[in-house]
């Protein structure tokens, strides 16, 4: 039989599941504990579980995190890890240490369908969904390591490989499964989803009643240049992802962050932080800037510091509420995909 993996399963289909197998309902509370709150991925470690129940979990789940196939740290304390799934892919993970946070960046897809051109991962084309349990594992797979240490991850953002609300189901399930109070209990607040401007998906999120933090990657301010950069935006123009943007603001009370990738000469003068601030004019929202991470094969540079600060004067001129991403591992592959590329190309 065909093991699932236990991570792909909220709280309710685990006990469903349980009570199929004549389990009282606390059981699965309590194997829900274990994996979500205690972090423990060993079922026979499950010390108030009946033995007969340990075994036949072992039998039917699959429990073990993800494999690491490659590792790279900053001398900020920045890390990076290439995970293995079952399958024989591979998505990237970040955590980040800044001073009080422990912010954990995941894929929800291996590849990416989006396309951006200045991006490692989308030059790989798509290869498939995550699941679930895949995306989240991203996430425990640091808070084990974390956890050594008397620290905890405060943050998740879904900003690594692939575009999550074109995996909406398993990024979702992922997410509700972080924050549930009865396991790991990430606050919604502490959660972002970045998408590059999936129009249905943002709508369906807005429905959702959760306070997760939506960032929206924009990249350029007109229609032309932004479907040169994200070629999927040609379907879902940039008037109708600032409105489905709004509507999420105005469900759920959270400011929105527009990213925006600064390229040298490309998208970077003077004319996009008008156009951009003329934009975002009267709207809650807020601007985070990043300047491009130069990566191999990818035909574009890194503005200067000066323009990047002339940009960010124009915006907050304009009354934007901006702030610039710092450069964290810029020494090791830290734009999504270059990690991946370089092992495949290693193996
Ligand atoms: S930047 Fe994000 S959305 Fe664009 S191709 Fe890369 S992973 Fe996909």
């Amino acid at each position: 039989m065909e093991r699932r993996f236990l991570l792909d399963l909220s709280l309710e289909e685990l006990e469903a599941e349980l009570q199929g197998m004549g389990e009282p309902r606390f059981r699965a509370r309590q194997v829900w504990q274990w994996v979500w709150r205690h972090l423990c991925f060993d079922v026979s470690a499950m010390t108030n579980l009946p033995q007969r129940l340990r075994e036949d979990l072992a039998n039917r789940y699959a429990l073990q995190l993800l494999r690491t196939l490659a590792w790279e740290r900053d001398e900020e304390g920045t890390e990076k890890v290439l995970l293995g799934l079952p399958d024989g892919a591979s998505v990237e993970a970040v955590l980040i240490p800044e001073e009080d946070r422990r912010t954990v960046c995941i894929s929800a897809q291996v590849g990416c369908p989006v396309g951006c051109v200045f991006c490692a991962t989308g030059a790989m084309g798509f290869v498939r969904n995550l699941t679930a349990g895949e995306i989240a594992a991203q996430v425990l797979h640091f808070a084990l390591a974390l956890r050594e240490k008397g620290e905890r991850v405060s943050h998740v953002v879904v900003m690594g490989m692939g575009e999550p609300l074109l995996n909406y189901e398993a990024t979702l399930r992922a997410l509700l499964n972080l924050n549930d109070p009865r396991g790991f209990g990430l606050g919604a607040r502490r959660i972002t989803i970045s998408t590059v401007g999936v129009v249905p998906g943002i709508l369906r999120l807005a429905q959702e009643g959760r306070q997760f933090n939506l960032a929206v990657s924009l990249h350029a301010p007109e229609e032309g240049l932004r479907r040169r950069l994200v070629p999927l935006a040609e379907r879902w123009p940039l008037a109708q992802v600032l409105r489905a943007a709004d509507a999420y603001a105005l469900a759920t009370g959270r400011r929105i962050t527009y990213e925006y990738v600064l390229l040298a000469g490309v998208n970077d003068g003077l004319v996009h932080a008008r156009a951009l601030a003329k934009l975002l004019r009267g709207r809650l929202a807020h601007v985070n800037l990043i300047p491009f991470n130069p990566a191999p094969g990818l035909p574009f540079e890194r503005p200067s510091e000066g323009q990047v600060e002339l940009f960010r004067r124009e915006l907050l001129a304009h009354g934007v509420d901006v702030t610039v991403r710092r450069s964290r591992g810029l020494r090791i592959s830290a734009a999504c995909g270059q990690l991946r590329s370089r092992h495949l190309t290693q193996v």
